[in-house]
């Protein structure tokens, strides 16, 4: 739970010569933290996971203060994951001042989750940064689930040269499609049964880039119905960018995301997909289905 403790550990690791493998974390684990895990036992001699509910990315009306927390469950999850050293510091440890150094990353932090949650990035920026300096990791493993904030990792990581490999690791899903996450602890029965339209609203815009849309607006609108013939779903978003440059191309072509915010009741989720158009997709229908 101290920074001095960690180090202390990690010092005598990198000592020895052992590789480095982190997976940051708010806690409440699932297995789509648990595939980062299996995924940073399976590259690195020493696996870190952290569990820090980061209040700096947390707007004023946002969910701090209810978001779910189980230290027991999620110490169990990750020791069965083979995770070495779970970091659970308090938030007086990681600020123990008033916080005066924030990391901003311009361009892809602005739209969409940017939007909506202002200082959200710049919290994740300035605490990934930290816990970097901290943890000192070869590799460093993120979901694809919070594709933008994958995104934004592997820029501040280019632009500040951190010596870290960014690792992206692929969206685990329950059955339905819905993509796991904390916050679906907070959907009711009925929310549960209504949440796929999340992940379906996905499907039917790369439905329509695989139908020949070429217009954002199109797919956008693809993805925003679904939500919207949802009665328990208020659409946040629905857009298609260039999954590089979060910029939006149109016509569509080259390597897209898709990518989705809706309430449902509570519980704020987000999704996304990869489609690609053009040379990628042409060699792929040249393959067959
Ligand atoms: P969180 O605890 O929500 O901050 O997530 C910690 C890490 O786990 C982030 O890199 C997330 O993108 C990743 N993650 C969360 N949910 C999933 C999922 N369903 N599949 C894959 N990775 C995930």
């Amino acid at each position: 739970s101290t920074i001095a403790a960690l180090r202390g550990v990690l010092e005598e690791h990198r000592g020895a010569g052992r590789t480095i493998g982190f997976v940051p974390t708010m806690g409440f684990l699932h297995p789509g933290h648990a595939s980062l895990m299996d995924a940073a036992r399976a590259e690195n001699d020493v696996v870190v996971t952290s569990i820090f509910v980061n209040p700096l990315q947390f707007g004023p009306s946002e969910d701090l203060d209810s978001y779910p927390r189980d230290l027991t469950g999620d110490a169990a999850l990750a020791e069965e994951a083979g995770v070495d050293l779970l970091f659970v510091p308090s938030a007086t440890e990681m600020y123990p001042d008033e916080v005066r150094t924030t990391v901003h990353v311009s361009g892809v932090s602005e739209p969409l989750e940017g939007r909506t949650r202002p200082t959200h990035f710049d919290g994740v920026a300035t605490v990934v940064t930290k816990l970097f300096a901290i943890v000192g990791p070869c590799r460093a493993y993120f979901g694809e689930k919070d594709f933008q904030q994958l995104a934004v990792v592997r820029q501040m990581v280019r632009d500040l040269s951190l010596p870290v490999e960014v690792v992206g690791c692929a969206t685990i899903r329950d059955a339905d499609g819905l993509a796991l996450s904390s916050r679906n602890a907070y959907l009711t029965p009925e929310e549960r049964a209504a949440a796929p339209a999340v992940h379906a609203a996905l499907q039917a815009g790369r439905r329509a880039i695989e139908g020949g849309a070429t217009s954002p607006d199109e797919v956008q609108r693809a993805i925003a119905a679904v939500i919207e013939a949802e009665p328990l779903g208020e659409l946040d978003y629905a857009a298609v960018v260039d999954a590089a440059s979060f910029e939006v191309p149109d016509p569509l072509r080259g390597s897209l995301r898709l990518l989705v915010a809706a309430r449902f009741g509570k519980a704020r989720l987000i999704d996304n997909l990869g489609v690609e158009v053009g040379p990628a997709l042409a060699s792929r229908e040249a393959q067959g289905p």
